[in-house]
């Protein structure tokens, strides 16, 4: 690393210590950034990264010759300043308030939301559903399974995979990941989530209504 401009850790592993780091981390997995402290460092998290967000930060080096802005856990913004859960097809499933309650039920049949199956997307920062994988093939979500959350800190220890959020700042698309940090300072997170439940009711009823309406004018 001596004569490195910048040093970039490729994904979890390097970033955070990824499944080594796990409680209680036996063999003392340490990220490049907490034993490097003379060189401007990039994380590219994600259990894998991906490939188009690897090859783009050293573009992006290359051409620039600069370090690209990063967030507050060293990750270039451009990639990884907006929520899975932003960017994703089954957003407005999840806005409606139509999920998937079990794999392989009807809903899971028809792409409802995999927010009650566990899905880490509103609390994970990546580029997943945007680039998506395999020459834009397709991704974790779009394959029927939730975002385990790979590009976040500790993401092994954050809950099981397949639990559901209790509940999670942000619900803007606007939110960084710093913003979300403030915001837990600032704000009750059970304030934000009761809210946010509220909107899902509200408009759960309003779909319900509008399909009793349809049914009553096609004369059912
Ligand atoms: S909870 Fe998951 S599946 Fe649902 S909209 Fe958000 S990211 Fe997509």
């Amino acid at each position: 690393a001596e004569g490195a401009k910048a040093i970039i850790s490729w994904g979890s592993c390097a970033s955070n210590g990824c499944i080594q780091a796990a409680n209680p981390n036996p063999t003392g997995a340490t990220p490049i950034h907490k034993i490097i402290k003379n060189k401007p460092i990039i994380n590219v998290p994600g259990c894998p990264p991906i490939g188009e967000v690897m090859a783009g930060v050293i573009v992006y080096l290359l051409t620039f010759d600069r370090i690209p802005e990063l967030d507050g856990m060293g990750r270039p913004k451009a990639f990884y300043s907006r929520r899975i859960h932003d960017t994703c097809y089954r957003r407005p499933n999840y806005d409606a308030g139509l999920f998937v309650e079990s794999f392989d039920d009807e809903s899971a049949r028809k792409g409802y939301c995999l927010y009650k199956m566990g899905c880490k997307g509103p609390v994970t920062y990546n580029a997943c559903a945007v680039t998506k994988w395999n020459n834009g093939v397709s991704y974790p979500i779009k394959s029927g399974h939730p975002c385990i959350g790979c590009s976040e800190e500790n993401f092994w220890d954050n809950g099981p995979f397949y639990q559901h959020l209790a509940s999670f700042p942000g619900f803007g698309i606007e939110t960084t990941a710093d913003d979300i940090g403030l915001a837990v300072g600032a704000v009750t997170v059970a304030g934000i989530a009761a809210h946010a439940v509220r909107a899902n009711i509200k408009k759960r009823k309003l779909i319900n209504a509008d399909i009793e309406e349809s049914k009553k004018e096609g004369g059912e």
